[in-house]
């Protein structure tokens, strides 16, 4: 059994405890994993606040935390491959996209290795005489990083590398369910040669070790993605340590389609928008809103997208949909399709859990027109889409608004006009436009709503890694005069 340990302080460590890891595509343990629990927490995080500082990291300038930061870059390129099959195996994620998910990892951490150098204070043009005053950009504190299952490295690498490029230290939380690639990333780390304490990656249970992570007293910014009851524990943990938070929650992701749409793209991209990741996945196009007029052809080209999809073992690299991360989220799935069929939505294909080992799920489709069913509310995480039917754009329009998340969507149509229109009105974080799932670390990424608040990517992350601080220097050699008027 392959054999995990926390990063601490510049060492690896077994933590306090230790719990079994188990491969989703036989659901038997296949690795030993570190469990830490409050006491590695508070070393964790007392070792990112020295390094803070006191340690070399204090003392470097932006350009040489750059100069680390690509080399972190290539060492995430070089060993993509390896980081791509162990998140394969411990979570199920297909090898396709996870060697290709990770060979782009490297280059967010190429994007926040240009911007460490690029983070300027400023002068202010102050309304007073003889008085100079500048705003300087500090590193925002220690920062606690936790992440969920799906994409570690993905998930976590815009929250790292903003934050390094900011000159944060941090306490990156890898889940419970699947570690493995973040604890093996905490290597490269290492070989980066970042000094010790910078970058402290551990693993542990939500209740214990993020709960201790999040509340810790010396924690400055709590980053989160997750789902928003887990936010709420998060956001209640502020309460204490009064840290800022991030919050990257989930989506019920509205995908319009109109009849005057490219109708193969608009299919190949919704198969692409809630299959791929079986459907683990933030941004998962779940909601399909159709034009009724093409209603029954699009998803007939639907159906036969999905049943031709290759579901099968991960680390082949023929599989296009492979197992559930966890039981937990086999179990949720299914219970949430039942809950909607008996609320009247009608089964187009897939919708029961296979026989035989692992977390696996077939791709499914659901037709929920004229019906309140759950699955429109209620976020799968799985390979599940729920369809409606609209005749106007006004009821398209009301159909994608319809949700308290706020997260991304897609609008299929040849029509500029009413594509502008549609980019205005609809209320969410991103809005694809004949395309879908587009990612870049240029490009800000985040939502409102259930959704969360906070953007990732871009050079505003790196600088929500900041706070300010107010300089002011009176250049006049007279003596201050009379004390109780303000000047
Ligand atoms: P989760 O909220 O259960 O867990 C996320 C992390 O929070 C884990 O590391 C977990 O250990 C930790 N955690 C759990 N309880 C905690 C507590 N009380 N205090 C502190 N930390 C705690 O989420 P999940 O089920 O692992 O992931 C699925 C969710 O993540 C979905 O809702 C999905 O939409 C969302 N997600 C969002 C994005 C985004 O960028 N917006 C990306 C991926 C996933």
């Amino acid at each position: 059994m392959q054999r995990f340990q926390c990063y601490i302080d510049g060492e690896f460590l077994d933590g306090e405890a230790r719990y079994q890891s188990i491969d989703p595509a036989t659901g038997k343990n296949w690795a030993d994993m570190p469990e830490a629990r409050e006491g590695d927490v508070d070393r964790a995080v007392n070792a990112a606040e020295m390094a803070l500082y006191d340690g070399p990291w204090s003392k470097m300038t932006a350009t040489q935390r750059g100069k680390l930061l690509y080399k972190l870059a290539d060492l995430v390129a070089a060993n993509a491959q390896k980081l791509a099959e162990l998140e394969t195996r411990d979570t199920g994620k297909i090898i396709r996209e996870t060697s290709a998910q990770i060979a782009y990892v490297a280059d967010y951490y190429r994007y926040y290795a240009g911007i460490a150098d690029k983070i300027e204070g400023s002068y202010l043009p102050i309304d007073k005489q003889d008085m100079d005053v500048w705003l300087r950009r500090e590193p925002i504190g220690v920062v606690a990083m936790v992440v969920p299952w799906n994409s570690q490295l993905f998930l976590s690498a815009v929250k790292i590398g903003p934050a390094l490029a900011a000159g944060c230290t941090m306490v990156v939380k890898a889940s419970e369910d699947g570690p493995a690639p973040l604890l093996e990333f905490a290597r490269l780390i290492h070989e980066a040669d970042f000094p010790a304490g910078v970058v402290n990656i551990i693993t542990g249970f939500g209740a214990s070790c993020g709960a201790a992570l999040s509340r810790h007293p010396k924690v400055a910014h709590v980053a989160f993605t997750g789902g928003p009851e887990t936010a709420r524990h998060i956001v209640r943990n502020s309460a204490e340590n009064l840290a800022s938070t991030s919050l990257e929650l989930g989506g019920k992701s509205p995908f319009i389609v109109f009849a005057d749409a490219d109708l193969e793209s608009a299919a190949n991209a919704q198969v692409a928008g809630i299959f791929a990741a079986t459907g683990q996945s933030c941004v998962a196009g779940s909601r399909l809103i159709v034009e009724r007029s093409i209603k029954d052809r699009f998803l007939n080209l639907l159906k036969d997208k999905a049943e031709a999809i290759r579901v099968g073992t991960p680390l082949d690299m023929a599989t296009e949909v492979g197992p559930l991360a966890t039981k937990r989220q086999q179990d949720h799935v299914a219970a949430l399709i039942d809950k909607s069929v008996q609320s009247g939505a009608r089964i187009v294909t897939g919708g029961q859990t296979p026989d035989g080992e692992g977390f696996y799920f077939p791709p499914t489709i659901l037709d929920c027109d004229g019906v309140a069913s759950p699955s429109l509310a209620e976020e799968f995480f799985g390979p599940v889409l729920s369809v409606v039917a609209f005749d106007t754009e006004a009821e398209a329009l009301g159909l994608a608004n319809d949700t308290r998340y706020g997260l991304a969507s897609g609008v299929f149509t040849q029509n500029l006009t009413r594509a502008h229109r549609l980019m205005k009105g609809i209320r969410a974080g991103i809005v694809w436009v004949n395309t879908y799932r587009a990612v870049s670390p240029i490009a800000p990424f985040g939502g409102f709503g259930l959704s969360g608040h906070g953007r990732e990517g871009g050079l505003a992350a790196a600088l929500d890694y900041t706070r300010t601080k107010t300089i002011w220097l009176r250049t006049s050699d007279d003596p201050i005069p009379d004390p109780f008027v303000m000047r």
